[in-house]
């Protein structure tokens, strides 16, 4: 990479709809705001465009102040401009409300809302006067942005820009995705083995030529139990131990589970299909019976699951009270205490692009037990079996995994797990230190992604 970092800055600009921690419901979120931290420190300039939900929270924006004023399809549309985690990010608001809508997604105009924003991105970009050599898009919800652009900005003065596409997850919006890899001059999606298992795909399939994986990355500074206001004592590997006994004590207190010396499995997800809901409701049970604690941050989009886990949670908190715990709504700060006081992760995706709670369960010094696909696989490192697969990366294992999609699958890796911690204490707080000391944070990936703009200028 030595030739590229003499090269002199490039200006990135990401159309995005999802940004952390002000409007954030996924993965999505978290990489937009961690992957632009990262080239910005590598002294590149990167600006965000996002619409102005009225539900944004506010508190984490800095200096917001009325930029300018632009009239567009139809409507004036007013442009904030403020700081979020010390990035420079445009809001567009239509006076047209589209985004005064009290969420984020959830409206059945979702498609038709991100497309007006992202055509009324491009208008700003242009109206403006920018010239930037990336514009960086993702997922279906900013994939309009590829087409037009080609379409009806190229030629105004931005003919040296180029487009990038992630893609996040192929899941959702098919359709749209399929054409902003046609459009787009360069594609990317968030892990290397997820890229091989979506490379059949009708809509990846034509262009494997300009198609990447890259991993996701995490924030160090975001995510950082040495200096994190959720948690009780400040922790590093030296001091991992101590750390997370004092953070599993809060997080016990916190939920109102018994304050005792087992091993605690935490779970932070989504509740949807693609996180495993089977495995991840057999894995409670697995766990109890294991004389283990559980708690689970989740939340269902679909009403019908999230009445599934209420009513689980119901019998649980019966009978179970003082070791399981089911948390069924969305808790930032509640997530970086589970983080740091569970021994265990556990993520039994059936399918998963990337992922980022095992990256952060490893930066909190908590064990991943992960189903291996995708991301995951590219991640954990069993502790019993892919030792040759981790030295290939210069890591030593770091977790615990399986294939099946069903119970005993779970069961191999759990029941390992719980006995590492039973019958070898030692071993297993040597295993968080080592844990905590691997580097998962954008470093590497980062100048993937350097590599890659300045491809797609070539
Ligand atoms: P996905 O994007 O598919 O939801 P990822 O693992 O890529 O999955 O990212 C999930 C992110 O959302 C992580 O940062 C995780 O901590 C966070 N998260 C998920 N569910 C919750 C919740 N209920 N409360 C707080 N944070 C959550």
């Amino acid at each position: 990479f030595g030739g590229v970092v003499k090269e002199p800055p490039m200006h990135i600009v990401h159309v995005a709809v999802e940004m952390a921690p002000i409007a954030k419901v996924g993965g999505l979120g978290d990489i937009v705001t961690s992957l632009s931290r990262a080239v910005q420190d590598m002294n590149h300039n990167v600006d965000i465009i996002l619409p102005k939900y009225d539900c944004l929270n506010y508190n984490n924006v800095k200096d917001l102040q009325f930029h300018k004023s632009y009239s567009w399809g139809g409507t004036e549309i007013k442009v904030w401009l403020g700081k979020v985690e010390g990035l420079s990010v445009y809001f567009l608001e239509p006076q047209n409300g589209l985004f005064w809508v009290g969420c984020i997604y959830g409206r059945a105009n979702d498609a038709e809302r991100f497309g007006f924003f992202c055509h009324a991105a491009l208008e700003f970009l242009l109206q403006s006067g920018f010239h930037p050599d990336i514009i960086h898009c993702h997922d279906w919800s900013s994939a309009p942005v590829s087409w037009l652009f080609k379409e009806h900005y190229v030629h105004y003065g931005l003919s040296k820009t180029r487009v990038v596409f992630t893609i996040h997850n192929l899941e959702f919006g098919a359709n749209l995705i399929e054409k902003a890899m046609e459009y787009s001059d360069k594609a990317t999606t968030v892990s290397p083995t997820y890229s091989q298992e979506v490379s059949r795909h009708p809509s990846v399939a034509p262009h494997l030529y300009k198609f990447h994986g890259i991993l996701n990355g995490i924030d160090p500074d975001i995510w950082d139990p040495y200096n994190d206001k959720f948690i009780p004592i400040s922790y590093t590997s030296e001091n991992v131990v101590e750390g997370k006994r004092a953070s599993k004590e809060a997080l016990q207190k916190k939920v109102g589970l018994k304050v005792a010396d087992m091993p605690l499995v935490g779970i932070i997800t989504r509740l949807t299909h693609q996180k495993g809901i089977h495995l991840i409701k057999h894995a409670i049970w697995r766990t109890l019976e294991r004389n283990g604690q559980v708690v689970l941050l989740g939340s269902a989009p679909d009403p019908r699951i999230q009445n599934e886990f209420v009513h689980l949670a119901n019998q649980l908190h019966s009978t179970h009270n003082d070791r399981a715990r089911l948390c069924l709504t969305y808790d930032e700060p509640l997530s970086h205490l589970i983080y740091a006081g569970a021994d265990f992760i556990l993520v039994p995706s059936i399918f998963e692009p990337c992922g980022l709670t095992q990256l952060t369960a490893m930066r909190y010094g908590s064990i991943p037990i992960v189903r291996k696909t995708g991301g995951l696989y590219d991640t954990v490192f069993d502790v019993d079996h892919d030792k040759e697969r981790a030295e290939a990366k210069g890591l030593e294992p770091n977790g615990f995994n399986f294939d099946g999609a069903d119970a005993p699958g779970v069961d191999y890796a759990l029941d390992r797990a719980f006995s590492a911690w039973y019958d070898g204490r030692e071993w297993f707080n040597s295993l968080c230190k080592r844990v905590m000391e691997q580097d998962w944070s954008w470093n590497r990936p980062a100048l993937d992604y350097l590599e890659l703009y300045h491809a797609a200028r070539k």
